[in-house]
């Protein structure tokens, strides 16, 4: 490991150093195996180095591997297109991360609306740019949101959400479920309530898909799952299969109050990134990875939610959070050495899981005997 990079992560960072992988399996330089149960932080739901994912790319680059944002290109048309489909909304602008499809989600937002004001969720994640960070409940009080204030509600709270939209407000933003506080699902209608009360307040709902969505819950969005879309919907991570690239999509309604030169970026929608975009989704589609997702989620909770120390298993599909009775992080230790490699969330009892949607199930049931090993084996029980 080197010392010329910026230890931004400290006792977080993965004791290891991986260096190649195929599918749901990667190696690390000291040719140790890992079963990859985290997805590259719910990135790579085709699995690592697809073969039509990896053609796709090789053949943009030899037709046209960039080219300025400023000229349409065929292949971002098509990639618009196909990702407008999959997701049943109508615009897109692609953009590099999760964190700068959430800038431009509540730019358009403010600027749609004519009002500054966003109320996001506490415990709720956007990304770590300066505006994202300002909606994101951790770091609140170091970034706040500039030009503008954010109120937060606690998730899953409908007075307080109430209570805190007013004739100010451009848009509440928030997680279907919330990813990284631990895979924390609302109470059942919460979505519903909260897209008819921001729209009969004259807002804006954004819905933060970044992790949830993609395929990776068996439906295209997590939002899908409860019947809502949001005015303006962020998208990231799986869209690429690990090429960065992201989306913030929109109606046609706020699409028409964008003004040219508002938006922009040198890589966004760029070739390679579209190309990575398309494949991705034509193998979602053809290769049923939504209906595998469902699978992999069902064989997890059937392994794991009986076990002596899980106290709850929640989410679905490629997307499951396992509460447990004590801390995590001993646990993701132990599956670490044992070949598994998990992750952790803001919930410190929670272990992350977000698999590609081919992780053989017949792992999927190891893990759970590798988690249930963890469990009753050195660590000790402590709430
Ligand atoms: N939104 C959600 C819900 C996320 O989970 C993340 C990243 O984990 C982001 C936004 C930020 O995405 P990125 O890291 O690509 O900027």
């Amino acid at each position: 490991m080197t010392q010329h990079l910026i230890d931004n992560l400290g006792p977080a960072a993965l004791p290891f150093e991986i260096c190649s992988a195929e599918g749901p399996l990667l190696w690390d330089t000291r040719g140790r195996s890992y079963w990859d149960f985290y997805g590259g932080h719910a990135v790579t739901l085709l699995g690592q180095g697809h073969p039509r994912w990896i053609e796709a790319l090789a053949q943009q680059a030899r037709q046209l591997s960039f080219f300025t944002t400023l000229g349409p290109t065929p292949v971002r048309s098509r990639a618009a297109a196909k990702l407008c489909g999959f997701t049943g909304m109508d615009q897109v602008f692609f953009v590099n991360s999760g964190a700068e499809a959430n800038e431009a989600a509540l730019k358009m937002a403010r600027k749609a609306t004519g009002r500054s004001v966003v109320i996001a969720m506490e415990n709720g994640f956007h990304g770590r740019t300066m505006g994202a960070l300002g909606a994101t409940w951790k770091y609140r009080e170091q970034h706040a949101l500039p030009h503008g204030d954010t109120r937060f509600v606690p998730f899953g709270d409908l007075d307080a959400l109430k209570a805190a939209l007013g004739d100010d407000v451009a848009a509440v933003i928030t997680e279907p479920i919330q990813g990284i506080a631990g895979i924390v699902e609302p109470p059942a209608g919460w979505l519903e309530n909260v897209a008819q009360l921001t729209r009969d307040a004259g807002a804006l709902l954004i819905v933060d898909e970044v992790q949830s969505g993609m395929g990776r819950m068996g439906v295209p969005l997590a939002s899908d799952l409860v019947g809502v879309r949001g005015d303006i919907v962020t998208v990231g991570k799986g869209l690429g299969a690990g090429f960065p690239v992201a989306a913030c999509l929109v109606t046609t309604a706020v699409a028409e109050t964008v003004s040219p030169g508002e938006h922009g970026t040198t890589f966004g929608g760029a070739p390679l990134a579209c190309a990575a975009v398309e494949a991705t989704l034509d193998i979602i589609e053809d290769e049923q990875l939504m209906d595998q997702a469902t699978g992999v989620g069902e064989a997890l909770r059937e392994t794991l939610t009986s076990l002596p120390g899980v106290v709850s298993v929640r989410g679905q599909g490629a997307w499951i959070g396992v509460v447990l009775d004590r801390s995590a992080k001993p646990i993701q230790q132990a599956l670490m050495e044992a070949g598994y490699l998990v992750g952790t969330a803001g919930d410190p009892h929670v272990l992350r899981l977000a698999p590609p949607a081919a992780m053989p199930l017949w792992v999927c049931r190891h893990l759970g005997a590798a988690i249930d090993q963890a469990l009753s084996g050195a660590v000790s029980a402590v709430a």
